[in-house]
């Protein structure tokens, strides 16, 4: 395991000691460490590179170099700015329009679409009293259907069924006709997923995009993704408008610098964080908290 970040610097600070004052080129040992600490929380290179580009300015700026500790100073900025990146935007869920509300989950089959489905009618229903009805348009594998069916029935939402052999527009176009007529205030809508992106599933997910005119539409990944993040978030932002992020599995050991790598990427707030394969794992994000983690 590689030593935090804090420790990095100090240990970089004391080999300098002795000389009369802290130059630039000094800071520029510091924030190779930095970017270092980036790269093992699998943060993408480029988003590393803007970053650190930021960072450099920062402290340049804040004269990291005349201050007392800079190893400190330096890490309160990049702690900062970093949470200021991943923390941007609003986090929670819009409900600002005529109802029902549709919400459309988007991302790699395995992301954890179907968990963080009923993960969220269960916080629409305990926090935020709405009526919501799950339905799912992955008619390629008829299991996760069921799923969906089991993980709506433990959030205390309704599910509305779905088969195979349905193209998912239909489905869609049924499952609003139904909330509207039976007053739901959130229709939350699972989408089918691949392994790897592929333009099939891109043309559905933005067909089902269209018929819907969600007013949110969330991007659904695994943390534990890590680099591979950015390519995944660079095809959903194209295919769709997404209007947040949903990081799954930070209970596992990654550090997390997926949140930086797909929020550079989208340009969508990360609204909530997955923290168990249960029902009531899901917490509204916590930027702040998140820098800590990810800077080890
Ligand atoms: P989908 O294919 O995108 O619908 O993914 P699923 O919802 O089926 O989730 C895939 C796997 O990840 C399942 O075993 C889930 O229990 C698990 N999972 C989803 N979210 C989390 C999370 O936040 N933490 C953990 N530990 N596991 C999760």
């Amino acid at each position: 395991m590689a030593s935090a970040l804090s420790d990095r610097l100090s240990k970089l600070v004391k080999t300098m000691r002795g000389q009369a004052r802290i130059t630039e080129s000094n800071v520029q040992d510091m924030l190779r460490e930095v970017r270092m600490a980036l790269l093992e929380a699998d943060v993408a290179l480029p988003v590393v590179r803007d970053f650190i580009a930021r960072v450099k300015e920062k402290a340049l700026g804040q004269e990291v170099a005349g201050s007392l500790n800079p190893g400190q100073a330096l890490v309160g900025i990049v702690h900062k700015e970093l949470a200021a990146t991943m923390g941007e935007g609003v986090s929670d869920i819009n409900l600002t329009v005529q109802p029902p509300a549709v919400i459309l989950m988007a991302g790699l089959q395995g992301a954890g679409k179907t968990t963080t489905t009923a993960k969220l009618a269960k916080h629409l229903i305990e926090r935020r009293k709405k009526k919501v009805l799950t339905v799912s348009a992955d008619v390629y594998r008829p299991a996760a259907i069921e799923q969906l069916k089991t993980v709506t029935r433990q959030a205390g939402a309704e599910w509305f069924p779905s088969q195979g052999d349905q193209k998912p527009r239909d489905i869609a176009l049924a499952a609003i006709d139904y909330a509207r007529k039976h007053h739901f205030d959130v229709l939350l809508v699972d989408t089918a997923g691949r392994l790897a992106i592929d333009e099939a599933l891109m043309a559905e997910i933005k067909d089902l995009h269209a018929t819907l005119t969600p007013i949110e539409t969330l991007f659904v990944v695994d943390a534990m993704q890590g680099q591979d993040a950015i390519n995944t978030a660079r095809a959903f932002k194209e295919a769709l408008p997404l209007t947040g992020i949903v990081l799954t599995k930070l209970d596992g050991d990654s550090r997390g610098g997926a949140a930086l790598s797909v929020r550079s990427i989208t340009g969508a707030p990360i609204k909530f964080a997955g923290v168990s394969e249960k029902i009531d794992g899901l917490e509204v994000f916590d930027a702040d908290r998140h820098a800590g983690r990810v800077l080890g």
